[in-house]
């Protein structure tokens, strides 16, 4: 969806859409929507500048990092974003060191300003860094591909605990194995 420049006004007009989940693709891997993203907002415009604020409200699907289970997790962004269109952007940069995301700005081309894009970056900023299904996951076996959370697969009990490990080559050491 795009806002039309032009009909805003500096008190603001309200906006609102809804993205089906597969509308937005994040590009981002292990994660995506997994219901309706439903967008509500005012947006106003002083001279060039326009401010969009409101709230995105969806549900995602996050995969942990370690065993991969799939998680999911409703969402509720609120976002405050002001923009400059491109052109004026491009101007400023011959005098100007200063580019719009410095200034805490983004940039618009042409008379609208692109909502999608602003939805895919408010939700992706949203998302926890580092994920896991729970604080002690266990992962998946690096041998077998086991879920360690919920089976003991044979292959751990050829494995040495690394401490272990590094006492028995103390143990060589002193022994002068
Ligand atoms: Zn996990
Ligand atoms: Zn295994």
């Amino acid at each position: 969806m795009r806002i039309e420049v032009e009909n805003l006004t500096a008190a603001g007009e309200p906006f609102g859409h809804k993205y089906a989940a597969e509308e937005v693709e994040l590009d981002e891997e292990g994660v995506r929507l997994v219901s309706d993203a439903a967008v509500e907002g005012r947006a106003s415009r002083k001279g060039e500048q326009v401010r969009l604020r409101g709230t995105i409200r969806t549900e995602v699907e996050i995969l942990c990092d370690r065993c991969a289970a799939p998680e999911r997790a409703p969402l509720a962004v609120e976002f405050d974003t002001s923009f400059i269109p491109q052109e004026v952007e491009a101007g400023k940069g011959e005098n100007v060191e200063l580019l719009p995301e410095d200034l805490g700005l983004s940039a618009y081309e042409g008379d609208a300003v692109d909502l999608d894009e602003l939805v895919r970056e408010q939700i992706l900023l949203a998302l926890p860094s580092r994920h896991l299904c729970r604080e002690d996951c266990k992962g998946l076996c690096q041998k077998c591909g086991a879920n360690l959370n919920e089976e003991h697969c044979s292959c751990e009990q050829g494995e040495v605990d690394p401490r272990w490990a590094a006492l028995a080559d103390l143990k060589k050491e002193v022994n002068g194995e």
